[in-house]
């Protein structure tokens, strides 16, 4: 790490470099003017040096004043810590106050005290030294703190999305259920009138069948297309669609009645049709279609929504697949008194 010591006149800089080698300070660097200070230091390049820890400076000096020098040190960021110490004659004393406004940390009056010139230097280093190191733990912290927040994120992702076709899986389906329920349940408790919540479950139809005819891979692009598709078909920012098991999804549409889920129903299974997937083995189409079973609740009881939908989806199957099924709505629990 350098001084830097900025004098016109040779002679100062050379009592002040040796007063400083005398205190063991070996790297030490002269400039005869501002402007070969803000060379030195590299004041106007891409990367202004970080290896400087202190700067000497002669308030008066032909062309720029070291006034003037140290504000635009000062003003570059990376420099902005480095101290100063301005060195100035007992006559000259007047410009202390704009010294300091200009970033100055310190002043030493000539002719130089040895014993004030070591202090002021030694505490002047200290404090410099203190800062960096502060600093540079500041910025350790901030990277752990980036890397932690990254890799909560990463896991939140691997906890949350199916693997796959990157939409929900089914942990969160089931938490995003429960919460959505309660919700209704609470808001119907507040005295509103009772919100349902509806369900589309759908499965791909004869999906052995295309596995078996176009392999395992051609099957798990289908699966993501078909992910595509189906969150092409929901419009709300509130529904969701996840992956429910192998090649079994679900919708869940808060504030949906039968009426609106069907509908969201019936836009999944054409925009599964509209991806044209050729599927020759099926009895449904010749192409990839899927069916789906709707219901809708608003009572509390997740799982027998899941078994409505799912009984839905087993007649849609039956009736020959490639269609929407669903149980009309339960007649509303009048609002409690
Ligand atoms: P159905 O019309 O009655 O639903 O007939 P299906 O053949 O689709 O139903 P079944 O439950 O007999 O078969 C489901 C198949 O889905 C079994 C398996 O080969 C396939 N499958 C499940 N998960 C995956 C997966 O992650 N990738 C692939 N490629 N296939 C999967
Ligand atoms: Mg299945
Ligand atoms: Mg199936």
């Amino acid at each position: 790490m350098a001084i830097l010591i900025v004098d016109d006149s040779p002679i100062n800089r050379r009592i002040l470099e040796s007063v400083l080698r005398q205190t063991g300070h070996t790297d030490i660097e002269h400039a005869d003017s501002a402007d070969q200070a803000w060379q030195r230091v590299g004041l106007h390049s891409n990367q202004p040096r970080q290896d400087v820890e202190l700067i000497l400076m002669d308030i008066m000096m032909p062309g720029t004043s070291g006034i003037e020098a140290a504000r635009a040190i000062k003003a570059r960021a990376e420099l902005h810590d480095v101290p100063i110490i301005m060195a100035t004659a007992v006559d000259e004393e007047t410009s202390l106050q704009e010294a300091f406004e200009a970033g100055a940390m310190d002043y030493l009056t000539k002719p130089f005290r040895r014993i004030e010139l070591q202090a002021r230097v030694a505490s002047a280093l200290a404090i410099y030294r203190e800062i960096r190191t502060r600093k540079q733990r500041e910025r350790e912290l901030l990277e752990t703190t980036t890397k932690l927040e990254e890799a909560n994120a990463a896991l939140h992702r691997l906890s949350t999305l199916d693997g796959l076709t990157g939409v929900a899986n089914r942990r969160w389906f089931n938490e995003m259920l429960e919460s959505e329920l309660r919700r209704a349940h609470r808001e119907h408790m507040e005295g509103k009138p009772a919100v349902p919540v509806s369900l589309v479950l759908m499965d791909i139809d004869h999906f052995k069948q295309f596995n078996d005819t176009y392999g395992h891979l051609a099957g798990d692009d289908t699966l993501k297309a078909v992910a595509g598709a189906l969150t092409r078909a929901v419009r709300r920012p509130a529904d969701m669609v996840a992956r429910y098991g192998g090649e079994e999804f679900v919708a869940l549409l808060p504030r949906t009645d039968t009426v609106g889920a069907v509908r969201v129903a019936e836009n999944m299974r054409a925009e599964v049709e509209r991806l044209d997937i050729q599927h020759e083995k099926s009895t449904a189409a010749p192409y990839v279609t899927v069916s789906l079973g709707v219901a809708t609740t608003t009572e509390l009881d997740g799982a027998a929504l899941i078994r409505a939908a799912d009984e839905c989806l087993y007649q849609a199957k039956h009736e020959g697949r490639n269609r929407v099924k669903f149980r009309p709505q339960p007649a509303p629990t009048p609002t409690p008194a």
